[in-house]
């Protein structure tokens, strides 16, 4: 799985917005938003989180500033200082343990951390940390200029927990907005669905995405935007993990010859999403479509579907298993040695020979884990 980036993407000490494509939104959101309930949906990697970060950081300004016209936060406040530096106290974000990991995002009510340096990071947005925010919400706004409460992404609210948000969300205390995000509204419970008024940020122009990631210091952006979809902050994310477009464009001829070095260092699950976006543009190329991911003369045109299909949903079986405590080394091993066999099976040969999964996938069972 790849992981939203965007947490230290924000607004800038001149009002600058921290990505350019969210500026339609923003002002529709600021313009005609009538309820207290949002629900902002946004494609994975297409940046919710620095909006939704840039949306509370309007309600919450103290200037109300101008920029162009149209009413952004002003980034020169002290509210908007205290947005910036994550600490604003009528300012609530709740993420799944996991993401604040990773964005380093600071624990509310300034709780030791305990034990959860122990167990394994949640997943979810659990039902305790709700309930928190929901006594949060009923004290007094410190800086009288309202409160905003923000759960990112809202499809890892559990059951319990979007439950236990209901009441909150039909009638949160005056001058409480609650911003919801989610990449997939058809995730969303029909009665957190019903409560909250819907905003789409639409994705990015492919143009504006590439100037843009140039702008960050990315070289040759669209070949990361390729590999990622278009979508920016995935590109941004995997160029920050130290993949160029180089790096990138190495993977299909070193797979090919079945070299697993071009992966050093990689997490299994960017191995694993790597190897079926190779995977799928091995199958568009076998069937003369154009590729996807990667430049079209590096990906091998002769492999035969069945060995492709077979290989994809080895991969897929293995992308079920991503927390799996696997002996990292050895599986990518074995993961590159059955997709150079896959690749490698040629359409003229028997239909019967890809047909079963490779000796080199088969090994994968057999595992040390
Ligand atoms: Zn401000």
């Amino acid at each position: 799985m790849v992981v939203d980036a965007g947490a230290g993407l924000m607004v800038g000490e001149d009002g600058e917005l921290p990505l350019p494509w969210i500026a339609d939104a923003l002002a529709a959101a600021l313009g005609t938003q009538r309820g207290h309930a949002l629900l902002l949906h946004a494609a994975p990697g297409s940046g919710a989180l620095p909006f939704a970060l840039t949306l509370a950081q309007a309600w919450l300004c103290e200037v109300g500033g101008v920029a162009g016209g149209a009413r952004r936060p002003c980034g020169r406040c002290g509210s908007c200082h205290l947005v910036q530096a994550r600490v604003h106290p009528d300012l609530r974000v709740l993420l799944p343990e996991t993401l604040r990991r990773e964005h380093d995002w600071p624990l509310a009510d300034d709780k030791p951390e305990g034990d959860e340096g122990k167990r394994k990071p949640s997943r979810q947005i659990r039902v305790d940390e709700v309930r928190g925010l929901i006594d949060w919400v009923y004290k007094t706004s410190a800086r009288g200029h309202g409160k905003v409460a923000l759960l990112h992404p809202a499809d890892v609210l559990n059951l319990q927990s979007a439950n236990a948000l209901l009441k909150t969300l039909e009638e949160p205390p005056a001058g409480t907005r609650v911003l919801l995000t989610t990449a997939d509204p058809a995730q969303i419970l029909p009665t957190v669905l019903s409560r909250c008024q819907r905003l789409r940020l639409a994705d990015p122009p492919r143009e504006q995405a590439a100037a843009w990631l140039a702008h960050q210091g990315v070289a040759a952006p669209e070949v990361l935007l390729a590999a990622c979809s278009g979508r920016a902050l995935d590109a941004l994310a995997l160029a920050r993990a130290g993949v160029d477009a180089r790096a990138w464009a190495a993977v299909p001829p070193a797979v090919a010859r079945g070299q697993g070095g071009v992966f050093a260092g990689w997490p299994v699950p960017r191995v694993v999403d790597t190897l079926h976006k190779l995977c799928h543009d091995a199958m568009a190329r076998a069937c003369g479509a154009p590729t996807t991911f990667f430049a079209a003369d590096a990906v091998p045109a002769q492999a035969a579907l069945p060995a492709l299909s077979a290989w994809s949903r080895e991969l897929d079986r293995i992308a079920r298993h991503d927390e799996h405590p696997w002996q990292e080394a050895l599986l990518v091993d074995a993961l590159v040695q059955g997709a150079a066999q896959a690749l490698a099976a040629c359409a003229r040969r028997t239909p019967q020979a890809g047909s079963a999964a490779s000796p080199a996938v088969r090994r994968l069972d057999t595992l040390p884990r």
